[in-house]
């Protein structure tokens, strides 16, 4: 490469339910930003989420999910929204998504983070070996779950020493599923979620119906 020639962007990208998008989500997007000098952090509400499917009926409609994702998103210049996943039909695997953002973003440098927890089942993502060649990964802390790559050493072998990252960032403490729960039975979820996040849930009246997972919510 020669000495003037500008370096690659380097995107960030951020997928998740974001159902509600949360502090913690927005803490990872910021540190791995920072760390990585990325020029931009692309979040990606999901479509339809392939691990989600049992509880699909559960899972808020997109469009709610990627008007809060926007909002929560619209002060920071270096963040953005993509609509790649909920356009597309179907349900929604990570190795699409990136395929997707490589089209559109040919000449940039994809880091896709990814928390712990997450981390955790890239095994059972579909296509893994793919996704390690369409993006570089950053897997972020997120308390109680150990920020471990070791299940993933042995197909890390074979590739380049920079395609998995594992950071430490601020944690957080913050669930989308204990927002829905906190909304739902009526505890403020102020301070977890952006401000017109918690504006837009209530204007909305998500997460108002009593779930599956919250027995006994009246
Ligand atoms: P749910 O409880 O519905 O699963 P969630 O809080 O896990 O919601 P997701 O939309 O499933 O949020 O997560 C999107 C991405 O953000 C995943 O990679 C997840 O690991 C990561 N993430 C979510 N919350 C945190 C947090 N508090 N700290 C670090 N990473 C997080
Ligand atoms: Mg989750």
């Amino acid at each position: 490469m020669s000495p003037d020639r500008p370096r690659a962007r380097r995107i960030g990208v951020m997928g998740g339910t974001f159902d509600p998008i949360h502090n913690g989500h927005l803490v990872a997007a910021s540190e791995v930003a920072h760390r990585f000098s990325l020029d931009e952090v692309i979040f990606v509400p999901t479509g339809r989420p392939w691990q989600k499917i049992g509880e699909q009926e559960t899972v808020s409609p997109p469009e709610d999910r990627y008007l809060m994702t926007v909002i929560a998103t619209a002060s920071n210049p270096q963040f953005s929204v993509s609509r790649v996943d909920i356009d597309r039909d179907g349900d929604t695997y990570t190795v699409d998504t990136l395929r997707d953002l490589r089209a559109l973003l040919p000449d940039a440098q994809l880091y896709f983070i990814t928390g712990a927890d997450a981390l955790e089942s890239i095994l059972s993502w579909q296509d893994w070996e793919e996704l390690f060649g369409l993006a570089r990964f950053v897997g972020v802390s997120r308390p109680g779950y150990e920020l471990d790559a070791t299940h993933l050493a042995h197909h890390l072998e074979a590739m380049p020493s920079d395609t998995l990252h594992l950071l430490e960032i601020p944690a957080l403490a913050i669930s989308s599923t204990e927002c829905r729960t906190r909304a739902s039975l009526g505890r403020p979820v102020w301070y977890l979620v952006p401000d017109g996040v918690v504006q837009y849930i209530a204007k909305r009246k998500l997460y108002r119906a009593p779930r599956a997972s919250s027995p006994g919510v009246s």
